[in-house]
């Protein structure tokens, strides 16, 4: 299936949460679940209104959660195979994994204001793994490994304000990040409570248990 290339806004308006895809303007009063808090489409007020199915929630859960990441259906499937293949929760060892994508740690290292940012600067080879280069978005991180931008990069500007704006807006725990030196580290992976986005991740594995 093709990357869907219409509005962000949209996709936070149709799972009525703000999944922060726009950087900064998502923390402005400009966001579109500020200005337009409803399911978009000609009946969005009812359709918001009216009850879902038990399939409906589910499916609604899955989506929300692809759209969070950047993922499309035949990665996720592919990620939720190798989470249930792991020991423990199949639901939280799936955000694990996600969370682990090289794309989302640069996003939330704060090399970039957007995943979509985020992604694009990996697959340009901007960003290295312990030094060496990789420009694969959905390569896993390991505990200790150190994500960089590489040297001639550091003087790009919007890595440069996005850096500064990350250090205002502070760093998960499991993340230690040097914004000056353009450069952190893995201190382990994400325990599901520092995971605070709202998911309901069982909904999911109900899904793909049909
Ligand atoms: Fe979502 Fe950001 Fe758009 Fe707001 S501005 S609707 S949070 S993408």
């Amino acid at each position: 299936m093709a990357r869907y290339t219409g509005s962000v806004c949209r996709l936070c308006r149709r799972e009525q949460l703000k999944l922060f895809l726009k950087g900064d303007r998502c923390y402005t009063d400009k966001c579109a679940m500020e200005t337009k808090p409803y399911v978009p489409g000609q009946h969005g007020v009812n359709r918001r209104r009216s009850k879902q199915s038990e399939y409906g929630l589910q499916l609604r859960e899955k989506q929300k959660v692809r759209r969070l990441y950047g993922v499309q259906e035949k990665q996720f499937r592919i990620a939720f195979k190798k989470a249930s293949r792991k020991k423990g929760k199949t639901g939280t060892n799936l955000l694990i994994l996600l969370e682990r994508r090289l794309d989302n740690i640069v996003y939330r290292m704060g090399f970039a204001r957007s995943l979509a940012e985020a992604r694009q600067l990996v697959k340009h080879s901007h960003i290295l793994i312990n030094g060496k280069k990789n420009n694969i978005p959905s390569a896993l991180v390991r505990v200790e490994d150190v994500i960089s931008v590489r040297e001639k990069s550091k003087n790009i500007a919007f890595i440069k304000e996005s850096c500064e704006s990350a250090t205002r807006k502070g760093m998960p725990a499991w993340l230690s990040v040097d914004t000056e030196k353009f450069s952190g580290r893995v201190v382990a992976f994400p325990k599901r409570d520092q995971i605070t986005i709202p998911i309901q991740e069982q909904l999911i594995v109900e899904l793909y248990s049909r």
